[in-house]
């Protein structure tokens, strides 16, 4: 994952979602396999690559834990209704202020912590739909589907390259 690394494609794209739903943590399981129980909010911004293959193609996803991009994870925590209505709030923003060919993939982190569970994966379900847009359920600290989510992302910011 060098930076020098050779590839066909550069994406970048970024991550975003209420404080604490696990982005860093997201970032940190997809780039280096690493998962922290505490860690520090993010201050400033913090990006990482990693790359991947999609067919023949090597692709670099640079991603970033910040706003600015057209690319986007929007993450929520299922133990918290109020990150998932926030959901809502960030994908109108990203429709007023992103461009069409914006690529969103929404997010429901913590997975792991079921039994504490605020959002249904249906209400996640539904609000992709209406959105026309993606949802997974992933735990960056189970590593459940943080690949997929990720891959998810990049594949269709390939498919509309
Ligand atoms: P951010 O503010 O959105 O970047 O959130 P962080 O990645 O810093 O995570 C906030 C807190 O949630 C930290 O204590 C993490 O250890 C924890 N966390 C992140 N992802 C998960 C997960 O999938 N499951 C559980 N149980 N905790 C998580």
């Amino acid at each position: 994952n060098s930076f020098d690394e050779e590839c066909d494609y550069l994406f970048k794209a970024v991550l975003i979602g209420d404080s604490a739903v696990g982005k860093s943590n997201l970032l940190s399981r997809f780039a280096k396999d690493e998962f922290c129980l505490d860690s520090k909010p993010t201050i400033g911004v913090e990006f990482a690559y990693r790359s991947i293959r999609v067919g023949d193609k090597i692709i670099k996803a640079q991603i970033w834990d910040t706003a600015g991009q057209e690319r986007r994870l929007v993450v929520c925590d299922i133990t918290r209704r109020p990150t998932f209505e926030s959901l809502q709030k960030w994908l109108k923003e990203l429709r007023e202020f992103g461009s069409p060919e914006m690529v969103v993939v929404l997010v429901g982190n913590k997975s792991d912590l079921a039994q504490s569970r605020e959002v249904n994966l249906e209400d996640g379900q539904r609000l992709a739909q209406l959105e026309q847009v993606s949802f997974m359920e992933t735990s960056a600290k189970e590593n459940l589907n943080v690949e997929e989510a990720f891959l998810q992302m990049i594949n269709r910011i390939y498919e509309i390259t």
